[in-house]
């Protein structure tokens, strides 16, 4: 195919986790890739491979600022900026804010200047703590605006009402995936999240720092089975939010101890503060995802977690 007469993907976020797979996704469907990346979180290292890639073009900018993109035509804007692990956006509490307001209108704008199809990555977050389990994308959900975690759970609420608008009003093609926990290679060690954090601690034989009593509920997806499912949203023509996520479903203390049996380590467990309106329960109702996408995870949590553990041994050799 010749280069002009491929797809253009603009995907913001692109250095980050999810970004910088998804952009290896869309290479692999021969789309021209241009990556945005402000990179207050995203890596250089999730983008390096891709360096003198014809199909690649990166442009350091934040979003959040007006986005110039000289090309008359683009297919596809995916906007995935967003600090996203709750220490980053604790941190960078105003940024969380802003990318998830003014970013969205800026790249619901770029894609109605060039006519482009608009997938927002949005969140299971907008569930806040959930009153209903597992979560459906008709619940409207438990947030608090005003706790520590509001500044991304109201972005996000606001990013969608923005994209459903430009939606109604505008007549874009957007798309809205509601993301659970995602895990994979690619994480930052230090994000503060749990995959991470728990790997980081059993591979150095520190105690794994488990939050409150670890009977909170969480559902990991392995990072390759959620690129397909952004990706089969991203060329079907649904509109309304998706959920996608593993329904495989655990506790934080459970998870803990399966990371210590998979990778053999002598480390403990340490129990410490719960934060602030740190959700009790989280599990996706992916029926929608299997009937409107045909979408299912199949990576095993055994197997995501034992790539997982092997990116990070090499990280951490690498550091
Ligand atoms: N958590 C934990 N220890 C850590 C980091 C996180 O017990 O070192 C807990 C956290 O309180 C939450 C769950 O693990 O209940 C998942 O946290 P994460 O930060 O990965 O994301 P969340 O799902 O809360 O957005």
């Amino acid at each position: 195919m010749p280069a002009r007469s491929k797809p253009i993907s603009v995907v913001t976020g692109a250095a980050g986790f999810l970004g910088s797979h998804l952009t290896d996704r869309l290479l692999a469907e021969r789309h021209r890739v241009i990556a945005i990346d402000n990179l207050i979180t995203g890596n250089p290292a999730n983008i390096g491979h891709l360096a003198g890639n014809e199909n690649y073009r990166f442009i350091r900018h934040n979003v959040s600022d007006f986005i110039f993109l000289p090309e008359e035509r683009i297919d596809y804007v995916f906007h995935f900026a967003s600090p996203a692990s709750p220490i980053d956006y604790l941190e960078l509490p105003i940024p969380t804010l802003k990318v998830g307001a003014l970013g969205t209108h800026n790249a619901l704008g770029l894609a109605k200047a060039k006519m482009a199809s608009f997938i927002l990555a949005s969140t299971s977050e907008t569930y806040g703590d959930p009153l209903v389990h597992p979560q459906k994308e008709d619940y409207w959900g438990n947030v608090n605006p005003i706790g520590p975690r509001g500044v991304y759970d109201e972005a996000k609420r606001f990013a969608e009402a923005m994209t459903m608008a430009y939606h109604r009003y505008h007549n874009i093609d957007t798309k809205i995936v509601r993301i659970f926990n995602t895990y994979g290679p690619r994480m930052r060690l230090r994000d503060g999240r749990v995959v991470p954090a728990f790997i980081g601690q059993a591979l150095a034989g520190r105690p794994l720092t488990v939050f409150g009593d670890g009977s909170q509920t969480r559902s990991f997806c392995y990072v390759s089975d959620l690129i397909d499912g952004i990706f089969k949203l991203a060329m079907s023509d649904f509109h309304e939010p998706v959920n996608l996520g593993n329904p495989r479903e655990m506790t934080i203390k459970q998870f803990a101890d399966e990371i210590i049996r998979i990778t053999g380590t002598e480390s403990t467990i340490e129990y410490k503060p719960l934060p602030e309106d740190d959700p009790k329960v989280r599990q996706p109702d992916i029926s929608r995802a299997k009937k409107v996408l045909g979408w299912e995870p199949g990576v095993s949590f055994e197997e995501g977690i034992i790539r997982t553990i092997q990116y990070f041994r090499e990280s951490l050799k690498r550091d």
